[in-house]
């Protein structure tokens, strides 16, 4: 074991005495002080603290007189537990119930030789992972969440109030909104940060304000680890949405009326996409294609006769509602006939590219714009990957074209997010998130309910409650809602029924894959949905798959 142990003047005797004991056995790293002069517990404790928080000490052992200023400086850094023992028998007990990592020792308390043995106690007895502990100490993690905000629980009740509430929220209910996911704790950390103090407008080593260097290193590492990531040759990390990150896209290549074709808004596109109520549908000439009628799915031959006759600047793909997977070898023959840019935005599935999961755009496209939130699980927050020919007009675009100061807060949390993508877990997670989709789909389907195009490849299907039930989006929304799952409301292709009302809803598996779900889960949500939807006025039905449901999250902690 690594053994990070350091005292205050009144633990220097005990201190020694220890790591000579331990020494034998153990990488023990002395953390000071390296003489009995009066010194402050805080200086000793934090880098204790720290090494084991960080990973590169597995346990920590800090002493003072009482043991007790220790146990509080340690017992503020996430992933450590600090347990101040005075028997051997407590040393047994915190280990196995609390998972406790940093020993706390008073000096006046014990004598040398029973803190050796105390010590040993400690570093000998393992976690116990019977399920009513493990569901404590995953009390213990959720209170420390809320503790991220203890300034504001006084300073602000009211904000804080609103933060408690969603993260009770997400504990108790099964999220199945298609553009969502869960992050992790690192990339909140990252995103509340003091990063967000700082001034950047500019780009690394070409800044207008000074004292950017700290910022800098961030965004660098954010631009260099998307390129690696996606294996793209330039990358802009600036854009605050991906609304911002598609209107950067237009800026820097095309003019105001110029042709865009892209997805309807009903067919599974996106607002940005030229909605007439966006800036995008009022700018720009847009032309929208839709799927094929029949088979719900991307027509590429009728896409590129049309694209041949509307002669686009830009033939835009990607969507917030479409199950397929998309061909963009094919789309880039297309956009070679017709001499257009290929724009894809992979706000949805960027996570599944990144884990492999789905063809990656990168290669084909001239543009790849994205959102780091959905799929991908990171901050709310755009990007957009280019050929390296179209770097300067793109970042000239975004600043100082449309957005001032950057949120290097943000641009920081983004980089947390894509060197998590890069683990091989996160490969396994993305596969994950496919085979959830498939199974709870199916489970949907064999209950008699009509998917659009009749399934899924990535991460999200689509029910026609309509056809399936006579029943509208809005209404099988609520109905779930009520029974604790949350989806949304969705057009499907050639709805009847207004946006408002729809006839279908949207279903995705990013955020419960990300707790830990698997097929056996998907199966009884699958069920669940069906069970709600085939009565949706029965609400001693809804009751009880509420009841069901956070039974079964309760064994999913939310990261
Ligand atoms: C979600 C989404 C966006 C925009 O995201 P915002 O960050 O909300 O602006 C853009 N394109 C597609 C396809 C999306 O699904």
């Amino acid at each position: 074991m690594r053994i990070a142990i350091a005292s205050d003047h009144g633990g220097f005797e005990l201190k020694g005495h220890l790591a000579r004991a331990l020494g034998a056995d153990h990488a023990v790293s002395d953390f000071g002080p390296s003489d009995r002069a009066s010194c402050d517990f805080p200086d000793y404790a934090v880098p204790v603290a720290q090494a084991v928080a960080s990973g590169a000490a597995d346990f920590g052992i800090l002493i003072c007189r009482t043991g007790l200023g220790m146990s509080m400086a340690a017992n503020r850094f996430q992933n450590v537990r600090a347990a101040l023992c005075a028997t051997t028998e407590a040393a047994t007990l915190t280990r196995q119930h609390n998972g406790a990592n940093v020993l706390c020792l008073g000096a006046d308390a014990v004598s040398g030789d029973y803190a050796v043995e105390i010590a040993k106690t400690f570093l000998a007895t393992p976690v116990d992972n019977d399920a009513r502990h493990v569901r404590r100490r995953w009390k213990l993690e959720r209170a420390e969440r809320l503790s991220d905000c203890s300034g504001l629980m006084r300073d602000d009740p009211e904000v804080f109030a609103a933060i408690e509430a969603q993260t009770k929220q997400e504990d108790a209910e099964i999220n199945l909104i298609a553009s969502e996911n869960t992050s992790s704790r690192a990339c909140r950390e990252a995103a509340g940060s003091v990063l967000m103090n700082k001034y950047a407008e500019g780009y690394p080593g070409k800044r207008w304000y000074s004292g950017c260097l700290p910022v800098d290193a961030a965004e660098e590492l954010a631009r260099t680890r998307a390129c690696q990531l996606f294996g793209a040759e330039h990358a802009n990390v600036q854009p605050h949405c991906g609304s911002a990150a598609n209107m950067a896209v237009y800026f820097a290549t095309i003019k105001p009326g110029d042709t865009i074709m892209s997805m309807a808004l009903d067919q599974g596109g996106h607002l940005s996409h030229g909605s007439p109520v966006n800036f995008s549908g009022k700018i720009y000439n847009i032309v929208p294609y839709t799927v094929d009628p029949k088979t719900e799915r991307l027509d590429y031959d009728a896409l590129e006769r049309q694209a041949l006759e509307v002669k686009p600047k830009i033939l835009l793909t990607g969507a917030s509602a479409y199950p397929r997977a998309i061909d963009f070898k094919r789309i880039r023959e297309i956009c070679d006939k017709v001499g257009c840019i290929m724009m894809v935005d992979m706000a949805h599935i960027a996570g599944l590219v990144a884990g492999g999961a789905h063809e990656s755009p990168v290669p084909y496209a001239d543009f790849v714009t994205t959102t780091t939130h959905k799929t991908l699980g990171g901050p709310r927050g755009g990007m957009v990957l280019c050929k390296e020919k179209w770097a300067k007009a793109l970042d000239s675009a975004v600043f100082p074209g449309m957005q001032g100061g950057p949120l290097e807060n943000i641009i920081a949390a983004k980089a947390v997010v894509f060197r998590e993508w890069m683990s091989e877990a996160k490969k396994g997670y993305a596969q994950q998130v496919v085979k959830n989709c498939q199974v709870m789909c199916k489970t949907v389907q064999d209950r008699g309910y009509r998917i659009v195009s009749g399934g899924t490849d990535n991460h999200l299907f689509l029910v026609d409650v309509k056809a399936s039930k006579g029943i509208t989006g809005k209404e099988a929304a609520a109905a779930l809602d009520a029974a604790g799952i949350i989806v949304n409301k969705n057009t499907i292709p050639f709805d009847t029924e207004s946006p408002f009302k729809t006839s279908g809803i949207r279903v995705g598996t990013a955020s419960a894959t990300t707790r830990g779900m698997k097929e056996p889960e998907m199966i009884k949500i699958g069920t669940w949905i069906a069970d709600v939807l085939d009565d949706i006025a029965n609400v001693e039905v809804q009751a009880r798959v509420k009841r069901e449901a956070a039974a079964l999250v309760a064994h999913f902690p939310v990261p």
